[in-house]
């Protein structure tokens, strides 16, 4: 069976987002024929991700209240300059319904799932009642906020400690605290719901088990407007630090090469989209226990940041495919059957953070070059004298390496970074070094509690050769002028 290329009717696309995905997303724009529109703010007059955009529109505004979050500053902008479709990558209003309508309303599309399916999986305890309801296990505790602290205490006696206060709205790791007492649940319950009130101006709190020792998959869904919704296998997730993902692999090595597992979890994901007659890109993420029984945690309806592992081991182009999606044209899939992996792929999230603390540090990037071995990609948004701000997200690349067993992608994972120098500005790269080198990570049975109980941090080589770096950039330096 072949399938041929439909004719696609150019379009012209917004990026409502800045940084690596912005680039992405132009990209995508390039390939497909579409006109990429990118967004310039006074903060940031030299984003990377211009060079990829076929126009610029200046938005107005300082920090991101009056620039990428002011919905109705960027309709009224997509309106100006006549614009059929808007991508919002990830964060930002990736996962706002209100704008979403609002694009609707002004006869735009938003480039990413209907309007209902971002409501009802926006919230942990509406989306939990849904995933229930399909029949996908949840983890056990309530799927509806719990209003007071003896409420809280009686679910907790009711499943067991340890328990996790979670708030409904949280998201980015936040809004989240685990108790292993009830003295623990009365301190913290009124902290979790003011944090998530501060955070997310929603204080609902949800009681569930704390999966110990677990593993964090989840599953890549794509799916069109005429029905059709496809998997894209699993992605591991465990390494994290404050429940936010560092390090991410495909497949999941603790599924390994349990294949009827691997088909339970997708078809899964599957129905779980299907419930909500899900149109675009998604992720379905779930908590893996010991034992290996796995739980809905949460659906995000959009692109993630760890989605090119997946492009990797399939070859498919995530975000084209949301693309044609959203404009109601082909995916170019032709049936599930077609999907298949090949091989192992890694992303190092790289973050402009101190690499022991590993909280964030803004700087100016003073110089970056890279001398990467063969088929690594790094999708980014560095140049010499890009300025981190508390502003943005810390993360400014997404290495990724490839091989056709795990043991080969750590290895190019190894070269990728050893080959990849970031001046003036405080990284995560010698964090990511210890953990490619270190016996727990490379056996692949981690679990979330990795970063806490392995301390990767504490065994960074501080002697890094410095020397040997400005020596580097010197000959590269060198080499550009022509010397
Ligand atoms: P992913 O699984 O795509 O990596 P993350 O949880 O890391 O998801 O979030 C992706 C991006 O969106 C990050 O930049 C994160 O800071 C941001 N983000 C996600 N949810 C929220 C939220 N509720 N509030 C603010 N930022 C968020
Ligand atoms: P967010 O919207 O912030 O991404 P998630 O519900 O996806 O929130 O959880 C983020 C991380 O927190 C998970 O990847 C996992 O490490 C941890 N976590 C969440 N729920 C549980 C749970 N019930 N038991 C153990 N760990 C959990
Ligand atoms: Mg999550």
């Amino acid at each position: 069976m072949s399938i041929r290329l439909e004719e696609i009717k150019p379009k012209r696309v917004m990026i409502v987002n800045r940084g690596e995905i912005a680039s992405r997303v132009a990209k995508a724009c390039r390939e497909l024929g579409h006109t990429s529109v990118g967004l310039w703010t006074d903060n940031e007059p030299d984003a990377a991700h211009l060079e990829y955009c076929d126009e610029w529109v200046h938005l107005e505004g300082n920090g991101n209240a009056e620039t990428y979050l002011d919905m109705a500053k960027l309709v009224a902008l997509a309106k100006e300059n006549n614009i059929d479709g808007v991508h919002p990558g990830y964060g930002f209003l990736s996962e706002n319904g209100n704008f979403s309508t609002m694009l609707s309303e002004a006869g735009i599309i938003f480039i990413g799932p209907h309007n209902e399916a971002i409501k009802v999986m926006g919230d942990k305890a509406t989306s939990k009642a849904l995933a229930r309801d399909a029949g996908v296990p949840v983890v056990p505790g309530t799927s509806e906020a719990v209003p007071t602290v003896k409420k809280a205490l009686e679910v907790a006696e009711e499943i067991g400690y340890p328990i996790l206060l979670k708030a409904v709205a949280g998201g980015g790791g936040r809004g989240m605290r685990a108790c292993i007492s009830p003295e623990e649940v009365q301190k913290n319950f009124e902290a979790v719901v003011r944090e998530s009130t501060a955070a997310f101006g929603n204080g609902d709190l949800l009681v569930e088990k704390l999966i110990v020792n677990p593993h964090h998959i989840e599953v890549q869904i794509m799916a069109d407007k005429k029905g059709n919704v496809y998997h894209f296998f699993e992605r591991e997730c465990s390494i994290q630090r404050r429940h936010q993902k560092i390090i991410e692999e495909a497949p999941s090595p603790f599924i390994g090469e349990d294949e009827e597992l691997r088909r339970d979890i997708c078809e899964t994901a599957v129905k779980l989209a299907r419930s909500v007659k899900y149109d675009s890109a998604g992720t379905v993420e779930f908590i893996m226990g010991e034992d290996k029984k796995f739980y809905f945690l949460e659906m995000n309806t959009r692109i993630q940041v760890e989605h090119p592992i997946t492009e990797e081991i399939t070859g498919v182009d995530l975000i084209i495919c949301m693309i044609q999606s959203a404009f109601g044209d082909d995916l170019q899939i032709p049936s599930q059957e077609w999907i298949k992996k090949t091989g192992h792929a890694i992303e190092c999230r790289i973050c402009a953070e101190d690499p022991i603390t590993m909280l964030p540090s803004p700087g100016v990037v003073t110089g970056f070059e890279t001398n990467f071995p063969q088929g690594v990609r790094f999708d980014h948004c560095l140049y010499r004298g890009l300025e981190v701000t508390p502003d943005f997200d810390p993360m400014v690349g997404k290495l990724v390496a490839k091989g056709l067993v795990r043991d080969v992608a750590i290895r190019k994972m190894k070269a990728a970074l050893a080959g990849l120098y970031i001046e003036g500005l405080k990284n995560n790269i010698p964090l990511h070094k210890v953990v490619m080198d270190d016996p727990v990570f490379n056996e692949g049975g981690y679990t979330t509690n990795y970063i806490t109980d392995t301390a990767p941090q504490e065994r960074i080589d501080k002697s890094i050769d410095f020397v040997s770096i400005y020596r580097k950039l010197a000959a590269a330096e060198a080499r550009n002028m022509g010397m």
